[in-house]
């Protein structure tokens, strides 16, 4: 078996079939297989991976709060033997998650408070999030909704169609529409139809996002089918959700460059995670490899203050440092935006390298990306220079 557990390659590589090499190749290309041999037990990550303590008890508490849930296709990217691999963090649960630190909240984002109707969160002017499914392929450990999806925890996402709807057409403010959830590449091509076709008959609603992390866990879902349905609803975008540069695979490199080429223009985001992507060689190979399948690098959040993830945060100066250390230095386009969500329902605010070293009304004094001091004046009115006699030409 040709693997690699290489982190920084920018090669894009197949890790199929991996551990399912008896299966027939027509089955393990089907998103519906995929789907049914996702791996949810301790017995069955046991037989591939070699797991510490931490794992092992995080594995057997995960039934109470976030299931445990992986596609074969992701599952393969895993390092067997290291626990501290950067794609095994994301993805198998530790005993870490059932400590809460005493800033951890349930719902760090404030979007409960912000529904005016269930499932549909408006917190900024013109735009809402809409929470259309509870499910996801596989679960992050770190997802700043564990505590509605999956279908483990207590609460439950009880999101009201018909009411939402009716919020969005008697809404006119709302010109851009994000549908989220979980995720909803997991509906069928036909209830995703459904209601993307809902929303285009909205004379105002001008723009519509999905954000999916089903092409990194689910390749095998970006078909020609649901492409060329998808197509049918421009302008609409698409956000995806890598984390580190293994995420991406020849697998997702074609269902990426598969999107791309029925208009569907993607950016990515990234959450900052200790241990995963919290170094600037690492985002820096990642963003790159972003460019290489036409997504561009959208933002990079600071990881929410959800219960039970403080072992995967980093601090808010990393995120600083990552910035810094790729502005100038490589492609405007790849560079994200860090962002903050405000604890507590503020949006996100964004977060920049400090490059303004003074301001005044005269003038603004900078320093670029190698530390050089520069000015620059501020808009003055000119001084009328005395008129010169017009040069003779003969
Ligand atoms: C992130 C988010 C949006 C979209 O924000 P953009 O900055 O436009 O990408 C909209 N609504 C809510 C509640 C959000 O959290």
């Amino acid at each position: 078996m040709r693997r690699q557990w290489n982190d920084l390659s920018k090669t894009f590589q197949s890790h199929a079939p991996g551990y399912w090499a008896e299966d027939p190749p027509e089955a393990w290309d089907s998103h519906v297989w995929q789907l049914k041999h996702r791996i949810h037990s301790l017995a069955q990550i046991e037989e591939h991976l070699t797991l510490c303590e931490e794992e092992r008890s995080g594995i057997l508490l995960s039934g109470t709060k976030l299931a445990l849930s992986i596609t074969p296709h992701f599952f393969n990217l895993i390092d067997p033997v290291d626990p501290e691999d950067p794609i095994r963090r994301q993805i198998i649960p530790r005993i870490e998650e059932t400590w809460y630190a005493d800033t951890d909240m349930a719902d760090p984002c404030g979007e409960d408070a912000h529904m005016p109707v269930p499932g549909l969160v408006h917190r900024y002017p013109d735009r809402v999030l809409f929470l259309v499914t509870d499910r996801c392929a596989a679960y992050c450990r770190y997802c700043t909704r564990s505590r509605v999806v999956s279908g483990a925890g207590e609460q439950e996402l009880e999101t009201d169609y018909e009411a939402a709807f009716h919020y969005l057409e008697t809404h006119p403010e709302v010109r851009d529409v994000l549908l989220s959830g979980g995720d909803p590449l997991l509906f069928s091509d036909s209830k995703l139809e459904k209601i993307l076709q809902r929303l285009h008959r909205i004379p105002h609603i001008e723009f519509i996002r999905i954000g999916s992390r089903v092409p990194i866990f689910l390749p095998q879902r970006i078909t020609p089918a649901f492409c060329q349905m998808l197509q049918k609803y421009h302008p609409l975008f698409l956000s995806i959700h890598v984390n580190h540069p293994r995420e991406l695979t020849t697998e997702v490199k074609e269902g990426l460059e598969r999107l791309a080429n029925h208009g569907v223009p993607m950016g990515n985001q990234s959450v900052l995670l200790r241990g995963v992507n919290d170094n600037v060689e690492t985002m820096r190979v990642l963003i790159h490899k972003l460019l290489m399948c036409r997504v561009r690098p959208y933002y990079l959040y600071q990881c929410d203050l959800i219960q039970g993830s403080s072992h995967l945060r980093a601090p808010v100066s990393k995120g600083i440092e990552i910035i810094e250390g790729l502005r100038g230095h490589t492609t405007g386009y790849s560079i994200p935006q860090f962002v903050i969500d405000a604890p507590g329902g503020g949006g996100k605010v964004p977060v920049n390298p400090d490059y303004v070293i003074d301001r005044n009304e005269e003038r603004v004094i900078l320093r670029n990306y190698e530390g050089k001091v520069f000015e620059y004046p501020e808009p003055q009115m000119p001084v009328a220079a005395p008129l010169e006699p017009a040069a003779t030409l003969s």
